[in-house]
């Protein structure tokens, strides 16, 4: 029997059985190195994403213990959007065909709340839904969660990115402690790991890729003549790797300004970020890069402190960094969660020295590398494939991410994959939209409501 055999999990038969009717021949790399822990009854973290089969080893290591007979709520799936939600409540029922009586409730926004009350009426063995629809529900007494043993967290990176934190937090507080949580996530940003501190006991930690893949970053070097030469070769690289998040750093404001403009002028979709800008200004340019509105970000050292991205897949040094550990500190924001980053650096033979100690410090010799083609420069940059709304009510108007998900896509709206990040503010609010629907989406905020009121909704345009 290989390990990765289902049969050699201890299941009971009608799982097993039922495994074989659906194909599913042996697991997949995230149910064999998940699901002896998820059974043995551990906290595990995941690193799952869709399509590793991961609704299975969540869903099998619930099913296996379910207690049919005890008609109550026994296991809690949080997913990001609805569609995600459907999809695992159908994962679910398939693998619990084979058992009778067992019922699975889906639970989102954008769908009329009162029905789903009359639904949680009749009971549930397991419910799938979005944080914003479970808390509704949880404060109007309509679903009780006494029972509940089992509390999953599937696409967590993405819940959190959408702003479900204090909603998930809420809901925590009204489970009982003595459960099993599984938390299932493509990255690992800090707020995850942090997440997992506070709601986990002694979690097993599962990746599929080993740990020290983590960052792989691959570092480019090119030496060039002149600024004009400098400011071409930029866009070479840009236009060879055709990034969808770039971070150019510059050692001087003056230079932030004037590549951001520069780079406009070619068509590239590029935002600057000072350090003189207003708190406001400097969260709006952030949100922008960071949901995928913007797709280059050019800043100074100073002015990128702090700056929490993942995802960023290529870093350009315009110039190289003063010393070596700003250098490694700015080619450290790619490559993050098992990414693969890249990071290309331009150098005069001014700098050449910096390269030496460079190369001293990460212990090989560095040479300059050649540039592109230059026919690339005929190419046009790829542009954004998201675009920003700004709602003018936010957290002190108690609007939640739920509420402008649920506005978005209830009834002749747009669907919960073509939503991007959604950040609250105290008083404003900014989601990502696909900009292929740019016009339904800003006609659902602007004709519907949000918790009973209509605010002002703009798109954001450079
Ligand atoms: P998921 O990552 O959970 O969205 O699953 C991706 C797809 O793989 C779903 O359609 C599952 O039905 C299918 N699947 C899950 N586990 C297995 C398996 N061990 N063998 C074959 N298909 C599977």
């Amino acid at each position: 029997m290989k390990h990765t055999d289902f049969s050699s999990l201890g299941l009971h038969d009608f799982l097993l059985k039922n495994l074989t009717s659906l194909g599913y021949e042996s697991m997949t790399p995230i149910q064999a190195q998940s699901l002896p822990y998820i059974l043995e009854g551990k906290d595990v973290i995941a690193q799952g994403k869709t399509g590793s089969g991961k609704t299975a080893a969540f869903g099998l290591g619930l099913l296996e213990k379910l207690e049919v007979k005890h008609f109550h709520i026994q296991a809690l799936i949080l997913c990001p959007t609805r569609e995600l939600a459907d999809q695992v409540t159908k994962e679910i029922r398939k693998l619990a065909r084979t058992i009778h009586n067992i019922k699975a409730l889906t639970l989102c926004g954008g769908t009329p709340f009162g029905p789903q009350a009359g639904s949680l009426e009749h009971g549930a063995h397991i419910i799938v839904g979005t944080p914003g629809r479970i808390e509704d529900h949880l404060r109007k007494g309509t679903l009780k969660l006494d029972h509940l043993n089992t509390f999953i967290l599937d696409e967590a990176d993405r819940m959190l990115e959408m702003g479900f934190q204090s909603a998930i937090d809420n809901i925590i507080g009204q489970i009982p402690q003595q459960r099993q949580t599984l938390l299932f996530s493509a990255t690992f940003p800090d707020q995850i790991k942090s997440i997992a501190k506070r709601i986990m006991s002694d979690p097993v930690m599962v990746q599929i890729s080993p740990t020290h893949d983590d960052t792989v970053i691959e570092q480019h070097f090119y030496k060039v003549n002149d600024n004009d030469q400098r400011l071409t070769a930029l866009r070479l690289l840009l236009l060879q790797h055709r990034p969808e998040s770039t971070v150019i750093f510059c050692n001087t404001k003056r230079e932030v300004q004037e590549i951001a403009d520069e780079l406009a002028d070619y068509g590239f979709s590029i935002i600057a970020l000072h350090g003189d800008l207003e708190q406001r200004e400097r969260d709006q340019t952030l949100v922008r890069f960071a949901n995928k509105s913007v797709s280059i970000l050019v800043a100074t050292d100073v002015a990128a402190r702090g700056l929490d991205i993942d995802s960023i897949d290529l870093v350009i040094n315009y110039h190289i960094a003063r010393d070596t550990e700003v250098h490694i500190h700015r080619i450290g924001r790619t490559g993050r969660a098992g990414n693969k980053g890249i990071a290309c650096s331009l150098y005069s033979d001014k700098e050449s020295y910096k390269v030496a100690l460079l190369g001293d410090y990460l212990d090989r010799i560095i040479g300059s590398e050649t540039l592109p083609p230059s026919s690339l420069l005929d190419e046009t940059p790829n542009q954004a494939e998201m675009a920003t709304l700004q709602i003018d009510g936010g957290k002190k108007q108690k609007v939640r991410p739920g509420d402008i998900l649920g506005a978005l896509t209830g009834k002749n709206g747009i669907e919960g994959k073509q939503v991007g990040k959604i950040h609250i503010f105290d008083n404003q609010a900014f989601v990502a939209i696909n900009k292929r629907v740019i016009k339904p989406a800003l006609k659902k905020l602007t004709e519907g409501k949000l918790k009973g009121r209509s605010f002002r909704v703009r798109l954001i345009s450079n």
